[in-house]
């Protein structure tokens, strides 16, 4: 053992250290070639092509034992399985290493903004770990792009750039292009009058298609990624963890609402634990689900849920990765997984229960309210309030555009009354919990929250907003830059 990974720990704010060995880089190439072999069937890509993908590195550091230890997507990103994907896959991502691995992701998105429209002509496909990379990459862009096609003019780089092997390297690479500097600064001017609807096809006219995890947690940022992409299609990428990988897209054509993965059975030993859900058992306070017997891989079955077990050639032994999938199918004998949530990651003030899904539904249906407003919502995050009494649930929301109260009551009173588990229906009737609280908090805030993981040696490649939190430092970031209140107004009569 020579290394350990630490997983993001973005979704339940604990990061853990994951032995790391050159098998995990070796899975790691070949889920990659194997899902751009699936990919290439249905979106054949032009040989040579480039890749603008938004990837970062963070810092990696020596635990008292002397291993290395950082991210997988670090360990990854220097190993020179990373260059063999680009050779073998005969695809090149625009940004060099000093881009890719500098530690400041604010730098490294201008660069990769920057490259990747130096050469938009080449550009095959547009590609991040977790989709947030791509929204919150294009949210920059949107600010950005005067100073960018400045740069692509004069074959300069901005002064935010002041690493200086950040700057060597990427001033090697790009030389005056004042032609495309106009195309751009010709197609940004039409895009802001369409609230940059179309984007991607606009500015990467040969983009076949959009690649990122698009599922879980990540579902929100879809829909913002579907203004930018227009007509380009979108690709949901590969189920994997920093424990190992578990499955790979094979039917790219889906839309990510409809992805499901097919486990790839020799990366690690999978076993299944059997999750019954209990609607009706109100003392089953402590956890969501009923568990039975686990269950080797080919003893799964369609449409039951299921905890996945890992047994890895790294070394864990019998481990409880915390994911709930449900079987959706079988692609030859090997199960085809739906993702559904983390599981701890639950709402719950008493008898009720609510998972990511859940809650992703339910924002979802108060967010379409905002759409007559012309406002959007950035991020959002939610935390169960049992210190008041009755105790509540409080969702934050970070929207762009002006809303008027009365629209967030609406919005407010929607969610609360979307919420179907049944004991949050039960226990909202009776008032042991209290009406819903939605607090709207001041632009900029969830990027603190993302600076507050990068702070702590997440890697920006692997962070995912945490959807419920008890986090002390996360709840007081939100608590600080809350600017609105509103309260629901259903089940008051
Ligand atoms: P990490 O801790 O950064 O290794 O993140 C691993 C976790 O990210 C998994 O256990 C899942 O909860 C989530 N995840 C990874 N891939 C996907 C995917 N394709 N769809 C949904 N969630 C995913």
């Amino acid at each position: 053992m020579t290394t350990l990974s630490l997983s993001s720990g973005t979704t339940e704010g604990r990061q853990k250290y994951i032995p790391f060995t050159r098998h995990s880089s070796q899975t790691t190439l070949q889920i990659f070639r194997l899902a751009a072999a699936y990919r290439s069937r249905v979106y054949p890509t032009r040989e040579g092509g480039r890749i603008l993908e938004f990837i970062y590195s963070s810092r990696k550091f020596k635990t008292k034992g002397g291993l290395t230890a950082g991210t997988a997507t670090t360990h990854y990103y220097a190993s020179p399985e990373f260059k063999i994907k680009q050779e073998k896959t005969k695809s090149f991502t625009c940004s060099p290493e000093e881009v890719i691995s500098n530690g400041d992701s604010k730098q490294s998105t201008y660069c990769h903004l920057l490259l990747g429209l130096f050469f938009s002509e080449q550009v095959e496909f547009i590609t991040s770990a977790f989709v947030y990379s791509i929204v919150q990459s294009f949210i920059a862009f949107e600010e950005l792009w005067k100073e960018l096609y400045i740069d692509i003019r004069d074959g300069t780089l901005s002064k935010r750039i002041n690493l200086p092997k950040v700057r060597k390297a990427v001033l090697g690479i790009i030389s005056p292009n004042p032609i495309l500097a106009s195309k751009i600064e010709a197609c940004c001017r039409e895009l802001e009058g369409l609230d940059w609807f179309g984007l991607i096809p606009k500015l990467w006219p040969n983009a076949k298609y959009v690649y990122s995890i698009m599922t879980g947690s990540m579902q929100p940022y879809v829909k913002k990624l579907l203004r930018y992409a227009a007509e380009v299609p979108l690709v949901s990428a590969e189920y994997g963890s920093t424990e190992s990988w578990i499955g790979v897209n094979v039917d790219p054509c889906l839309p990510p609402e409809d992805v499901t993965f097919a486990v790839v059975p020799t990366f690690s030993y999978f076993e299944f634990i059997p999750l019954h859900r209990q609607k009706q058992d109100y003392n089953l306070v402590m956890d969501d689900f009923i568990e039975d017997k686990p269950v080797p891989l080919s003893q799964v079955k369609v449409g039951q849920e299921y905890e996945i077990v890992l047994t890895t050639i790294t070394g864990l032994y019998r481990y409880r990765l915390g994911d709930v999938v449900e079987v959706a199918g079988f692609h030859n004998g090997t199960p085809k997984l739906n993702f559904i949530c983390r599981r701890k990651l639950i709402l719950t003030v008493n008898i009720d229960k609510n998972t990511e899904k859940d809650l992703q539904i339910v924002v979802e249906r108060g967010s379409q309210l905002l759409s007559n407003s012309k406002a959007e919502l950035i991020d959002f995050t939610s935390h169960a309030d049992v210190l008041t009494q009755p105790g509540h649930y409080i969702i934050y929301w970070e929207i762009k555009g002006e809303v008027e109260e009365r629209v967030l009551g609406e919005c407010c009173r929607e969610m609360d009354a979307s919420f179907v588990d049944h004991g949050y229906v039960v226990s909202r009737r009776n008032n042991s919990i209290g009406p819903l609280e939605l607090r709207i908090v001041e632009k900029g805030t969830f990027k603190k929250i993302l600076e507050h993981f990068l702070g702590n040696g997440s890697a920006l490649s692997q962070f995912k907003t945490p959807r419920c939190t008890s986090n002390k430092v996360l709840l007081s970031i939100l608590n600080l830059c809350t600017i609105k209140r509103v309260y629901s107004t259903a089940y008051a009569d």
